[in-house]
């Protein structure tokens, strides 16, 4: 179970926040200001942290500089009320893996917490091999029998999440959210598709799949 150390000075938002978090199964703490948040996130570990923004005694922004300062790696999601900030999180180096606009759509705070905590644990290897197929990480380049596979840069993210989960069913909204990241209204079909063409790439016979697997009416597992 991941905790989540919870940084929001709006009581009622914090309450609202806590409570979704809970239901999806996560440990939460919450603290109210960014110099509490500061030191908690250095005592303790959690394995991601939501902090707001505009907060009392130090704002985010400074948290999350002072955190990586400190050598403190644990994922940042930034909660943001203005716009402004939005362009400011993006342009500055602050260090926060990703951020969310306020008012959120609990949907898509759950999905942004589900990718940055994905990503924080699938550590990939340099070089992944499979049949004939060589993966470079390093490079980003895929061979097959020692030749360029001619992989897209999507379907080249897309074979690194199913190495990352080799062995574990991906669904399709699982994939949406993961390599399409903000291709939430996508239809599921986007994701077949894309999956077809990378079989004629990596597979020996793309008719029936040996690494690909179709997992029934649910998704796709990776057998390399
Ligand atoms: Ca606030």
């Amino acid at each position: 179970m991941a905790r989540i150390l919870v940084v929001e000075d709006e009581a009622d938002i914090a309450l609202v926040l806590e409570g979704d978090l809970k239901l999806e199964g996560y440990e939460t703490e919450v603290v109210a200001d960014g110099e509490t948040a500061a030191r908690r996130a250095r005592e303790e570990k959690f394995d991601l942290i939501l902090l707001d923004v505009m907060l009392p005694r130090k704002d985010g922004f400074q948290v999350c500089r002072e955190l990586r300062h400190a050598g403190v790696r644990t994922p940042i999601i930034l909660l943001t009320a203005k716009a402004q900030d939005a362009e400011k999180i993006m342009g500055l180096d602050l260090g926060a893996d990703d951020y969310v606009t306020k008012p959120f759509n609990p949907w898509e705070l759950r999905a942004r917490i589900r990718a940055v905590l994905r990503r924080a644990e699938g550590e990939l290897p340099k070089h992944y091999r499979f049949g004939d197929v060589d993966v470079d990480f390093g490079r980003c380049e895929v061979r097959r029998q020692g030749l360029p596979a001619g992989l897209t840069a999507l379907e080249f993210k897309l074979l690194s999440a199913f190495i990352r989960a080799r062995g574990r069913l991906l669904t399709r909204e699982q994939l949406l959210e993961q390599v399409w990241e903000r291709g939430i209204s996508l239809s599921d079909r986007v994701v077949d598709n894309h999956i077809a063409n990378l079989r004629k790439k990596i597979e020996p016979d793309p008719v029936h799949p040996r690494y690909l697997v179709s997992v029934r009416a649910l998704g796709y597992r990776f057998e390399g």
